[in-house]
């Protein structure tokens, strides 16, 4: 096939939309919110997103296809998609269409199927039942190996008979949640590890739109800190539809921490430099809340005493998705949106470096309170923030892989 073979054929997708459906008042902008996203995400093609009867399609031509369905798969509010074929309501091609339909399911092993046949045009020769039966037969017949469950079946071919008639298979999953932005936009507090580009994704899905905040220490991290921190940025921009990663330099702050603080309070003092420096940037930047990666009790400085101590460096709501989440779901969601292998690069992140063998587990709030501020950090910090780099990561249908920065 030519590539103007593939131009003259359209991809047609059936959209299935989650939460979105329970909202009552405001649907409408959640919804225009989410075309906006899928539109945006198309931006460079041809691509054609409607609406009818509580159902979205998005038409592409055929050879944008595997971008559409990249893209459908990682947008925020889109619970799982499909792909259709749309003919004229006439049974000797919807029987063609669920014989295409079958065809890759058997070819992956299903040996149990179902119709599930929906028919809104009341008008039409067969109802729903009648479609069911007839396009089993037809399956049945061309695929001799496999037969009929309808409890628990291994493949479910979909029927809808409506302005025109629909044949899609089962759908893909999708991202669920809401849709970027209708949550607000945040902060996140993205290191190089495991748990806060998770964090990150989480917040995504429930529509809260981000921008990343990072700390190094150069020349005590390394430049492929710095580039680890970014593809995971660029990892979650995929996600996002593209991401706003700042880097602020600590070097200063930790190296005055080194001088002034006692070495068990250093991790302590250094996140609450980070959430100052958070909340510096969250006022700046005109964002609703703070992400942070932490678990409870996972390490150190993630007891409740000490968030208390960290958290009242800022006003905002400090979002922690991952708080009662244990590592190894962390771990497989990680490697399940594609950041995992990334994480584990072994570059060094800058708390490591500075990091006491023993640091203080409670932190008793006056007190920590009053020799924090008597040391006067909110200095150091704001030049830190002053004094931050900004890259725009754009959304790429090309998410980059942890080799990309292996050397
Ligand atoms: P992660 O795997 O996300 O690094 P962690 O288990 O290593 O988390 P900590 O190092 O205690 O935990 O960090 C807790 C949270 O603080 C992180 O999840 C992240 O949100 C934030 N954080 C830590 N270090 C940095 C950094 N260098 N820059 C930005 N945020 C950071
Ligand atoms: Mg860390």
């Amino acid at each position: 096939m030519t590539k103007g073979d593939l131009a003259a054929m359209e991809a047609l997708y059936l959209i299935k939309i989650g939460e979105i459906r329970l909202k009552d008042g405001n649907r409408a902008e959640f919804e225009n919110r989410l075309k906006r996203d899928i539109k945006r995400r198309l931006s460079s093609f041809h691509s054609e997103v409607s609406s009818r009867e509580g159902r979205y399609y998005l038409k592409v031509d055929e050879e944008h296809a595997l971008k559409a369905e990249f893209a459908l798969s990682r947008i925020p509010g889109i619970n799982g998609w499909a792909r259709a074929h749309k003919m004229p309501k006439d049974m000797t091609r919807m029987r063609a269409a669920a014989i295409a339909a079958m065809e890759p399911l058997v070819a992956q092993g299903a040996k149990t199927f179902k119709i599930e046949a929906r028919r809104s045009d009341k008008g039409f020769v067969l109802d729903s039942y009648g479609i069911a039966r007839e396009l089993g037969g037809t399956i049945l017949e061309r695929f001799p190996t496999i037969r009929v469950d309808v409890h628990n079946p291994d493949a479910i071919i979909y029927v809808e008979v409506r302005e025109k008639a629909y044949v899609f298979s089962d759908p893909s999953y999708g991202m669920r949640g809401l849709p970027i932005g209708s949550g607000g936009r945040g902060l996140l507090l993205l290191s190089g590890g495991i748990d806060s580009p998770v964090a990150g994704y989480k917040m995504l899905s429930r529509g809260l739109a981000l921008e990343s905040l990072y700390f190094h220490s150069y020349p005590y991290t390394s430049k492929e800190a710095w580039e680890k921190v970014r593809d995971l940025a660029s990892n979650l921009a995929t996600y996002s539809g593209g991401m706003t990663l700042h880097t602020a330099s600590f070097t200063d702050v930790q190296l005055k921490i080194k001088k002034d603080a006692l070495p068990e309070k250093s991790t302590l003092y250094l996140r609450a430099c980070m959430m100052m420096a958070a909340d510096m940037v969250a006022k700046g930047r005109g964002l609703n809340a703070i992400v942070s990666g932490e678990s409870l009790g996972q390490v150190a400085s993630q007891t409740a005493e000490n968030m208390r101590f960290t958290g009242s460096y800022t006003d905002y709501p400090i979002l922690r998705p991952l708080v009662g989440t244990d590592k190894e779901d962390t771990i497989r969601l990680a490697r399940s949106i594609g950041t995992f292998d990334i994480s584990i690069l072994p570059y060094e992140d800058c708390c490591v470096l500075f990091s006491p063998k023993h640091p203080v587990l409670k932190a008793k709030y006056d007190e920590e309170r009053a020799e924090f501020d008597g040391l006067g950090f909110r200095e150091a910090v704001a030049q830190a923030v002053s004094t931050m780099e900004t890259v725009e990561l754009p959304f790429t249908f090309t998410p980059p892989q942890a080799t990309a920065v292996q050397r």
